[in-house]
């Protein structure tokens, strides 16, 4: 059985990450689905998901970690072709990944204790973003 679901966020942009572990469990157990795999796909090509410990820390640490890896402040081909300023964004959503698999058994997903599902949106301003939810199992 497959069942798809979608939520639409507001994010402020900027690096905003937001934990969207509780939507994710949401899809699961409404879909009805027992046991499966859970798809979260985001189709931006500004932002992306992954999972982290939540907490104030790492959430500073990761945006100090795409600001080394793909500094706002270098040129970028991208904004030279559209003027949009968002060549980061870009290049940090397509290093991230727009997807992610999680397992999940009687209806709950297997996550660690301190794993939580996150959303970074590294647009250079606010946005509403759809998160799609593919649930796949019997
Ligand atoms: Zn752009």
């Amino acid at each position: 059985m497959v069942s798809t679901q979608s939520t639409r966020i507001q994010t402020r942009g900027n690096c905003d990450i937001i934990d969207i572990t509780g939507y994710v469990s949401d899809a699961v157990r409404d879909s009805g689905i027992n046991a499966g795999t859970v798809t979260v796909f985001v189709a931006h090509s500004t932002c992306g998901v992954t999972t982290v410990e939540y907490e104030p820390g790492l959430v500073s640490d990761l945006k100090d970690l795409f600001n080394r890896v793909a500094p706002q402040d270098i040129p970028y081909a991208h904004d030279k072709r559209w003027g949009d300023g968002n060549g980061h964004s870009h290049a940090r959503a397509s290093l991230l990944g727009g997807s992610l698999v999680i397992p999940f058994t009687d209806g709950r997903l297997i996550l660690g204790t301190w794993q939580q599902v996150i959303l970074i949106d590294f647009d250079n301003q606010a946005r509403s973003r759809e998160i799609i939810f593919q649930m796949m199992g019997e």
